[in-house]
């Protein structure tokens, strides 16, 4: 029911006292108020709810995505993309991460039905490759400053972390500029403003990307 804006201030004024007095006071109204809005909180966020988050999950298969709705997750045709950035491994890998890969896949697999072709064209790298890749660049650039912007430093460079993948480099930037669109979507980012071609999985899939770095210096003091 509607009430006219005016209805509060015709009652008589003997009666809004009378109501004042018999209130609790303020303070003890909004002690009460919060601990309402305290225990709605507390419901919200049970842990039977804050594990239940959406997670995507990629037919082993063809590596089509589709929306988990159960608390357990993917079934056993799929996997899962992951629900953070891919994290930072202190022990040196073999070979490229699982989920960066997958998460890959599941792009070149969207990429693909749109006409558009992704490929890795570099992805994890033994120390060694990285250092005589980066010494190439030293020869070519002039200085180690120089060189650190278009091939990190062994050491800090993510490919021998199995972190980075650079995607049809050199030949097609417009295919990887798809990726660079629509990566967020599973979880993968254009990282420097200078390299096209350079992807990482340094969000969880959906989030937004973290504005880009000028360039791979910017690694150095990270
Ligand atoms: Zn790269």
């Amino acid at each position: 029911m509607l009430y006219p804006l005016s209805y509060g201030r015709k009652q008589p004024a003997n009666i809004i006292t009378r109501k004042t007095s018999q209130n609790p006071p303020d303070t003890l109204r909004n002690v009460k108020r919060s601990a309402l809005i305290l225990a709605l909180l507390a419901a919200h966020i049970s842990p039977a709810v804050a594990v239940d988050i959406p997670v995507l999950c990629a037919d082993k298969t063809n590596f089509e995505l589709r929306t988990s709705n159960v608390m357990k997750g993917c079934l056993e045709t799929e996997l899962s993309l992951g629900e953070a950035p891919i994290p930072y491994s202190l022990t040196a890998p073999k070979k490229l991460n699982e989920t960066l890969e997958l998460r890959f896949k599941v792009a070149q697999a969207a990429a693909k039905q749109e006409g558009i072709s992704l490929a890795i064209t570099s992805g994890y790298r033994t120390l060694n490759r990285q250092t005589f890749l980066f010494n190439q660049a030293k020869r070519k650039y002039g200085s180690f400053e120089a060189a650190a912007k278009w091939v990190a430093p062994p050491g800090i460079s993510h490919h021998p972390r199995g972190l980075a993948i650079d995607v049809n480099y050199p030949k097609s930037p417009n295919s990887a500029k798809w990726l660079e669109i629509n990566g967020y979507k599973y979880g993968l980012c254009r990282v420097f403003e200078n390299e096209w071609w350079h992807f990482e999985g340094n969000i969880a899939p959906g989030w937004k990307c973290p504005k880009m770095m000028k360039d791979a210096t910017a690694l150095l003091n990270s």
